[in-house]
Order: C-alpha cells, then sequence, then structure tokens
C-alpha cells in the first residue's frame, strides 16, 4: 500500500488566496451548493472547500464569522489519510492487514457456526472467500473471488499461514459460499474496528480521534427483483422473497434533506429522475470518527425503515467497545437525525452535543411552559431566544448542562440518564431584563449547545463556525462510502450489486470492509514510525477485551505497546515481500494488469479449474438452497 499525507490545513492566520474565486472547481461547488446545501462537495483542497463553504454563507446571508470558520476548519483537518491499495499488489497488502496483531486475534477467534456433534468444519476456504469479496475489491461476484482466492497462491498461502499453517486444499465454490452466512461475527468485528481505532488514537495523542463523530447512512440494494413495497403484508412478503429483510424505499432529495416518498405520491417523472433514489434491500448506517475519516461502528437494517434509530443501538455499541474513558465532544449528521428525541439522548444520556442540520426550518415550538415566571416569549426559527418584554430575538451567552454525576458523586456511565431538566439555553436581553434562560426540553434540535445561529459573544460565534465547520466535513462519511463502493465493490446498484442472498453473509462482506480500511489505515500508520508488529502465535493471541481479566479498554497499554515495538528488526512491508512472487501461470490470470482499475479475466477453463479443486463427495451436500449465489 502506498502512504498518503494528511490534508495540509488552511492557514487561518491569513486570508485564502484571491485567485480561488476564478477556480473553476470552486466555481461548480458553489453553485450546486447554492441548489442543494446538503450536497457535500469533494475532490477540493482544504483551501478550496473552506473557499467554497464561506462563499456559499455569504450568498445565504449568513452570519458566519470568516476568521472563525477557517480556524474551525483548521481545526478539523483530517490527521490521516488513508492508504492506496493497489490491484497488482493485492496479496501483499492483505498480508499487512492480517499482519496487524489486531486482525491475527480476529482471524483466531473467527470461527463459523458447527454442529453439536462430529469434527469442527474447516472454515478456511469460507473466510478466505469472505477475505477476498470484502476486503479486495476484486469483484462484486463470489466466482470471481474465488477464482482469486484459489488461482491467486499468494492469497491462499495468506489463507492457510493464518490458519495456523500447513498445506490445504481449497474446499469447492458451493461448500464456500454455503460457509459465509455461517461466519457472521458482526460483534466482534465492531470491537477489532473500534480497538484498532483506539489504537491509533494513543500513536496519535494530539490529532483528536475519537473526539468529533459523524452518523450517515448509505443504501444498499439487496440481490432481489428491485420493486416497490407490496399493497400489503402478504403482496410485501412475497416481494421480499429469498431475502425477507430487504424491504423498498424510495427517496426524493429536496432542498432542506431528503424525504420518504409516500405510496401513491404523484409528482413529475423528472425530478424524480434527477433527485430520486429507489432500492429494495438494506440501508448501511455508520458513526465514524471525522479526525482519522474511519468508521467506528455500524449496522445494516431494513431499508424500509427510519435508518435515524439506528443511532440508538449504534451509540450504545460505540460506548461499551470504547470503555470507561468514552467522552465525545459532538457528534454530526444531516437533518434525518435533528428529533428531538435523538438530540437528548445524546445530550442527557451520553453528554455528547448533537451538530444536526436543521430539519424542521420552518417550524416554531410554543416554549411558554418551559420559560420560568414567562421571561422568553418565544424562540426564533434558528433557536435564538425572544425577551417577552421586548419582543426581541437575543444574544446567546452560553449553554448549562448537567454534570454526569450520580447521587453520590460518582461519575455517570455513558447511557445512563443525567437530570434534564439542568440542560439550558442562556441570552442576554441589553434593555433591562438581563440573563434569560430556557430549558433545553423546550426543542432538543433548536436549543443546541452548538447553536444554529451566530448571535453572541465570541465564544458563541465559535460554536457556530464550529457547527458549520463540521456540517462541511461530513464529506468524511462521503469518503467512506466512496471507498466502499468503489474500493470494495460493496452497496453498489444494478448488475454490480452483491449476489448474495442471506443477510448475515452480506453483513460480513459489510464488516470485513469497512474493518479493513481501519486495518489499512493502522498498518500504514505503524510502518510510518517503524513500528514493527510481531505476530503471537496461534492460540496464544491476547484477547482484544479482557488482557488482565479486567473490563477496562484494552489497547493503549504499555505491554501492548511494547510486544508491537519489540523483536522483530524488519518493517512488516520486507517480510510479505517474499510471500508475494507471483509465478508466470498466476501472471497470466491478470491481463492489462498494470492498471489498478482492471479486474481478473479469467477465461472460463480457468473459472471450471478453480471449482472442480475439491473431491466431488463433497458436493452432494452442498448445494443447500438457503444461500444461492447466482452465478
Ligand atoms: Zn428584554
Amino acid at each position: 500500500m502506498e502512504h498518503r499525507n494528511a490534508p495540509r490545513p488552511v492557514n487561518f492566520k491569513r486570508s485564502l488566496p484571491a485567485r480561488l474565486k476564478h477556480d473553476p472547481q470552486v466555481i461548480k461547488w458553489a453553485q450546486r451548493l447554492a441548489g442543494n446545501a446538503h450536497m457535500r462537495p469533494k475532490d477540493l483542497s482544504e483551501e478550496q472547500l473552506a473557499f467554497v463553504m464561506l462563499e456559499v454563507a455569504k450568498r445565504r446571508g449568513d452570519e458566519l464569522d470568516r476568521d472563525l470558520f477557517l480556524k474551525t476548519m483548521a481545526e478539523t483537518t483530517p490527521a490521516l489519510a488513508a492508504p492506496k491499495l493497489e490491484r497488482q499488489r493485492l496479496a501483499e497488502d492483505l498480508e499487512l492487514i492480517w499482519s496487524q496483531p489486531e486482525m491475527r486475534t480476529f482471524w483466531d477467534g473467527w470461527d463459523g457456526a458447527r454442529a453439536k456433534r462430529g469434527p469442527a468444519p474447516d472454515y478456511a476456504t469460507g473466510r478466505g472467500l469472505a477475505v477476498v469479496l470484502g476486503m479486495s475489491g476484486v469483484s462484486a461476484h463470489a466466482d470471481d473471488a474465488y477464482a482469486e482466492l484459489t488461482q491467486n497462491r499468494a492469497i491462499w498461502k495468506l489463507v492457510e499461514r493464518l490458519s495456523g499453517g500447513g498445506r490445504r486444499i481449497p474446499h469447492s465454490y458451493e461448500n464456500a459460499t454455503k460457509q459465509l452466512p455461517r461466519l457472521a461475527c458482526h460483534d466482534r468485528a465492531l470491537a477489532t474496528n473500534v480497538q484498532m481505532i483506539r489504537e491509533l488514537a494513543r500513536l496519535h495523542p494530539d490529532a483528536g480521534i475519537g473526539e468529533r463523530l459523524m452518523i450517515d447512512g448509505m443504501a444498499v440494494p439487496a440481490w432481489c427483483a428491485q420493486v416497490r413495497a407490496g399493497k400489503d403484508e402478504a403482496e410485501e412478503r412475497a416481494r421480499r422473497g429469498v431475502c425477507p429483510e430487504a424491504g423498498a424505499r424510495a427517496i426524493i432529495h429536496a432542498s432542506n434533506g431528503k424525504r420518504n416518498v409516500a405510496a401513491g405520491e404523484r409528482g413529475s417523472a423528472n425530478t424524480y429522475l434527477a433527485k430520486g433514489k429507489f432500492w429494495r434491500g438494506y440501508y448501511l448506517v455508520c458513526i465514524a470518527d471525522q479526525a482519522s475519516g474511519l468508521p467506528l461502528v455500524w449496522q445494516t437494517m431494513d431499508a424500509s425503515r427510519d435508518e435515524a434509530s439506528a443511532i440508538i443501538p449504534l451509540m450504545s455499541d460505540l460506548a461499551r467497545l470504547w470503555g470507561e474513558d468514552f467522552a465525545p465532544e459532538l457528534i454530526a449528521g444531516d437533518s434525518a437525525w435533528d428529533e428531538d428525541n435523538w438530540c437528548r439522548m445524546l445530550e442527557v444520556e451520553y453528554g455528547i452535543h448533537p451538530v444536526f442540520r436543521l430539519h424542521h426550518a420552518d417550524r416554531r415550538p410554543d416554549v411558554s411552559k418551559h420559560s420560568r415566571d414567562g421571561t422568553v416569549a418565544a424562540i426564533t426559527p434558528s433557536g435564538r431566544l425572544v425577551c417577552a418584554a421586548h419582543r426581541q430575538a437575543l444574544p446567546m451567552v452560553g449553554a448549562e448542562t448537567a454534570r454526569r454525576v450520580d447521587g453520590a458523586g460518582d461519575r455517570l456511565r455513558p447511557g445512563k440518564t443525567s437530570d434534564e431538566s439542568a440542560f439550558r439555553i442562556r441570552a442576554e436581553c441589553s434593555k433591562g431584563c438581563g440573563r434569560l434562560g430556557l430549558k433545553m426540553q423546550a426543542d432538543w434540535s433548536r436549543l443546541t449547545y452548538y447553536p444554529h445561529h451566530g448571535h453572541g459573544a465570541g465564544a458563541i460565534q465559535w460554536r457556530y463556525a464550529m457547527r458549520q465547520a463540521m456540517l462541511t466535513r461530513l464529506n468524511g462519511m462521503e469518503g467512506i462510502w466512496q471507498r466502499l463502493q468503489g474500493g470494495k465493490k460493496l452497496g453498489t446498484d444494478d448488475a454490480d450489486r452483491t449476489r448474495i442472498r442471506r443477510k448475515e453473509a452480506h453483513d460480513l462482506l459489510i464488516d470485513l470492509a469497512l474493518l479493513s480500511m481501519t486495518a489499512a489505515t493502522l498498518a500504514d500508520v505503524r510502518a510510518q514510525r517503524q513500528i514493527t508488529v510481531s505476530t503471537p502465535p496461534r492460540g496464544k493471541a491476547a484477547q482484544p477485551s479482557t488482557a488482565n481479566g479486567s473490563t477496562a479498554p484494552p489497547s493503549p497499554s504499555p505491554k501492548t505497546a511494547a510486544r508491537m515495538t519489540a523483536s522483530s528488526p524488519s518493517p512488516p512491508s520486507a517480510t510479505t515481500a517474499t510471500t508475494t512472487t507471483v509465478n508466470a501461470a498466476e501472471a497470466s490470470a491478470y491481463p492489462g494488469g498494470e492498471s489498478t482499475r482492471s479486474l481478473p479475466v479469467l477465461s472460463s477453463e480457468q473459472l471450471a479449474r478453480a471449482r472442480r479443486t475439491e473431491p466431488s463427495s463433497d458436493r452432494a451436500d452442498s448445494l443447500l438452497p438457503d444461500l444461492m449465489i447466482d452465478v
């Protein structure tokens, strides 16, 4: 893999170069965002990005402070860039990913379901197939992945080594695909991933890793007929067919965010074609870390369900897996999450400030019953307090939040409810009313610590700038989705979608893909710092979570660090280089191998040979109808 430098932050002490005004990329994105403020600019430098967002704010007549915005953009510049993986060096990159001790531990505990009696099944081929399908981006087709696994000697040797050494004969294609759903291990994948992000945070203590979160969702069409929702339960069940968890969803991107298309709704076909999306399948929802640009925790759900509710299990997973010192400052997301119940949950149960794009921009809730003695008459759509005596929107002076301690003075664990009536917004009337307050309970989505407006003293303006910077940074989520679709060929549309019907198998591939992003970055960071990782012998690997019998988070222990810096004098890349020699016959499987975009094109003979590798006795029981992979 090739190291890439993290983007250079804007120099906020200087003004941005004037030439940016004529930069075609800047002009293009400023126009697009003027039409739809929810778009996420991509392929821009930090300077271009900041300039575009300032232009858009200016056109909107926004009170965003230029210097503070540049400063918050500089503060939130991603600290890491994903290393570049190369198709021609696939085996080497996989080797490097799987040489990370966390990943080795994951592999060692990655066992498929086994029957009550009889010998433990050998899952090496199924695991290898899952790795190639989920991590390599070779193809969305399982038969291509199987051919790569069994014909690329370097990859099969890696599977042999990870499985304890010794020569193995790959199982048949049918048997390997049958193993996929049994190898599902979502919780282990999340635990390993969070452990690696914590390790990155330890290696980059000042980068802000784990402090600023982002949440977003992506459509994942299933391998079933892409037909709309059934009129009744029976019809819907029939339409789901072999993918019982694949619901239908139609959305339209409007200027204030996306909305669901209701059944029977009529509208212009043009609008739908330009701004609509329909799929039957799943919604992948992910909480990511902004500073590293890496996924933290995720889950897939029936696409017909409200994806925003995934924030409940995801926050719970993240807090549990991160451990005692879980204390992010904020979480950013689009307007799907801008609802009172999510904003309340984040503040009251986790002490994390919500930074979501305003959803109901024109709603004016009645706040009178939340104002003590009626001094606050109303709030503006952006959440400014209006004083009852002077009927004036006031500048904000601050926010009060509950202390996260219980009656005995002990720290509340994440997820435990603090005193929600203690959360207040403070504002000041200069005409004599003095300081006024309003409980956030009156409107959790508008009365936020990071306000939806910039009216107030410097600290308030900074918070508003930080809000705008974090909403800009949501393009980091787009980066993760792009890598999943373009790099791993997962979650793509039409004929390219993953041809697997069982949701467990589908989820497994997504788990491995997202896990590999973190592992690749960790491998890259360790290589950059010349931290060599020694792999524990199989069976002796430290368990990821409970190293000393405690439930304390595992990674930043000095012991682990010592293990990783000790022994082996050569960097991992040097040790892997020897195993990736590809012989002439294997090389012939890659016509045009120079291009990173080219896929292996195998002849039908090669495919047939690949599938014949296993004795035919295995065939009879391998033709289970429950996991059909179309070939
Ligand atoms: Zn007043």
